[in-house]
């Protein structure tokens, strides 16, 4: 594991983002690391950005912004849609997403689809700021290939959430037009799904090719952007397909507990740069 080293005596996780970028986090504890059959699961303790769980070397969500993310990842599509009674979340094994859809009386169901179970484990355990140690009963855990599981539930929910990590190792064919396919056929005729589309600024190709899967898919497809400190850049992207047309003014009575979004931040969100207009328009 070369992305953490002592220094000085002091401990440093350095994030590899790119071959000319590096992030660094100087780190008060190794709290937790284990191997999965799937990668490296640790949570760290660090001075400025508290409490981290890390993926292969990659900071996934912290104590102090993960909210911000789980919030608006959550938030928007179960606000939009207009009775989410049934919802899936691929991914999310930090339980920081599900305990936001939790906030909804209205939903029934809550299925947690997560590859890995050391992440809920020890999220549970060891980020309580994040995953609030979640025992609502309408989460359902199931630990399991998200691409596998969408496949067997044709015409099943109203709400998907991909809260998937980057595009690489296990989390690589959440990114392809055949899971996105096969989650529109998970979507009941109302439905709609959101997912993470990375970095506008490091990622566009990778945002521009989401864009373009789910616009093959859904007759209505929505971006919108939140600021992640922990994320590299900053500025992150999600993308929305729905297949019926979206009210945004449902969004203008929005009054949950939240420490994020609010009716402001969820009506702005969509309103995007011009850098960013243009790639999804080219
Ligand atoms: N918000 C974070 C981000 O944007 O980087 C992601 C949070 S969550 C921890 C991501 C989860 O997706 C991880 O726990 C990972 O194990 C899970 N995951 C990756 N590939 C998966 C797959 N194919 N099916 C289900 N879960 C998967």
């Amino acid at each position: 594991m070369n992305y953490i080293k002592e220094q000085n005596g002091q401990l440093w996780l350095t994030e590899d983002e790119r071959e000319n970028l590096k992030i660094s986090y100087r780190i008060k504890e190794i709290i937790y690391s284990e191997r999965s059959p799937f990668q490296h699961v640790m949570i760290l303790d660090s001075y400025d950005f508290g409490r981290m769980l890390v993926l292969d070397g990659v900071v996934q969500t912290t104590s102090i912004d993960g909210h911000i993310y789980n919030e608006m990842i959550t938030h928007v599509p179960l606000s939009l849609h207009p009775s989410p009674k049934k919802v899936l979340i691929i991914g999310g094994g930090d339980c920081g997403a599900a305990r936001e859809v939790a906030k909804y009386e209205e939903v029934e169901e809550i299925h947690l689809v997560e590859i890995d179970e050391l992440v809920v484990q020890a999220c549970k355990e060891h980020l309580p700021e994040v995953s609030g140690n979640l025992s609502d009963p309408r989460v359902q855990y199931v630990y399991k290939d998200g691409v596998q599981f969408v496949k067997d539930h044709v015409n099943t929910y109203d709400v998907i959430i991909i809260d998937s990590s980057d595009p690489i190792g296990p989390a690589q064919v959440l990114f392809e037009y055949d899971f996105y396919k096969s989650v529109h056929e998970a979507l009941k005729e109302d439905g709609m799904m959101v997912c993470q589309s990375q970095s506008p600024i490091f990622h566009m190709d990778v945002l521009k090719q989401t864009y373009a899967n789910i616009r093959h898919l859904f007759p209505h497809v929505h971006v919108y952007t939140a600021t992640v400190p922990t994320y590299p850049g900053g500025l992150w992207s999600f993308t929305l397909g729905a297949k019926q047309a979206v009210s945004f003014e449902r969004l203008t009575t929005f009054a949950k507990q939240t420490k994020y979004a609010n009716a402001d931040v969820l009506n702005q969100c969509f309103c995007l740069p011009q850098f960013m207009k243009e790639h999804l328009q080219s």
